[in-house]
């Protein structure tokens, strides 16, 4: 029987995962199927059960399921259990559950794809919901010289900052006193869904700062638009995280390193 994979979400008809993973297979020349499965929100854990019966070997999680995914897992990885959830699931061989979640790798990963090594940079990361839990381990792990955290609800910044402080150069600071700028200014909050701006002053960015924001789109993000009118240098979105994240449960699952750039160059063309 073929192996098979999926991405469980609610809702999830809007994934691109089964197109990415997809891609992956062909590439890599794997006998694989993904598929996109939409769970009831009060039946995650059941529908999970089934598909491990009908030969599913790995899995996607998406919202809302993190959480729960997290607390289904016989084993974790480090940063799965920092981030307190989990994006990929692997069944063993035992019969036993592994969680990891890869969506902060697939961040630092696309960083370090335009920019090189992140040795010594100052990283001011804005939001502190679960997009920013799940990135702030890979950041500190990357080499970067320190981690800024701000928030609109500083409270959620501070936790954050006690949860990784033993793990590198951690801080947190109200979001109306970032007057210093930083070498990269990642937006982790979800404010450009509806067209909004996170609330941060433009002294953060300097001539040579990257910004990232972690949502994307066919045009610029507005937090995008709003750090190139003062000034950055390059603005990147977060499809290059979404194609990283995946390629990473790619590589968990089948031991083969897909390549990122070709699928990211068709999903481009295609938002
Ligand atoms: P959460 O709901 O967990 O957190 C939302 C965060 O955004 C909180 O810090 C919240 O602040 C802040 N926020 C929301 N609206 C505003 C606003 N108008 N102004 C300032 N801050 C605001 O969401 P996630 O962390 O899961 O996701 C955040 C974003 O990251 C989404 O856009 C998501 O699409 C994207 N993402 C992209 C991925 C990729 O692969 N490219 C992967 C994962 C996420 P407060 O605490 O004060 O409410």
């Amino acid at each position: 029987m073929i192996d098979k994979y999926a991405v469980f979400g609610n809702p999830i008809a809007h994934s691109k995962s089964p197109l990415i993973h997809g891609l992956f297979a062909r590439e890599t020349s794997q006998t694989m199927e993904y598929d996109a499965i939409l769970a009831p929100v009060d039946e995650f854990a059941s529908s999970l059960n089934q598909f491990w019966k009908a030969n599913g070997k790995g899995a996607n999680i998406t919202v809302p399921f993190k959480e729960q995914a997290f607390d289904l897992c016989d084993e974790l990885s480090e940063q799965a259990r920092l981030a307190g959830a989990v994006n990929t699931l692997t069944l063993l061989s035992d019969g036993s559950l592994r969680g990891d979640n890869t969506d902060g790798l697939g961040l630092v990963k696309d960083l370090k794809r335009h920019i090189g090594e992140l040795s010594g940079l100052s990283v001011l990361l804005i939001g502190a919901g679960g997009a920013a839990r799940g990135s702030a381990l890979p950041l500190l792990q990357s080499g970067i010289g320190k981690l800024t955290i701000v928030n609109r609800t500083q409270s959620k910044a501070e936790r954050l900052v006690e949860c990784f402080k033993g793990y590198g150069d951690v801080c947190a600071l109200p979001i109306e006193h970032t007057d210093k700028s930083y070498d990269i200014v990642i937006n982790s909050t979800s404010s450009s869904l509806s067209g909004e701006l996170p609330g941060i002053s433009g002294s953060v960015i300097h001539g040579g700062t990257v910004c990232y924001d972690m949502m994307y789109g066919k045009e610029p993000t507005p937090f995008n638009v709003w750090a190139k009118e003062q000034g950055a240098k390059l603005t990147l979105d977060g499809l290059g995280m979404l194609v990283g994240q995946a390629a990473e449960s790619f590589s968990i699952w089948r031991k083969v390193k897909p390549s990122v750039e070709p699928v990211l160059e068709a999903l481009r063309s295609k938002l």
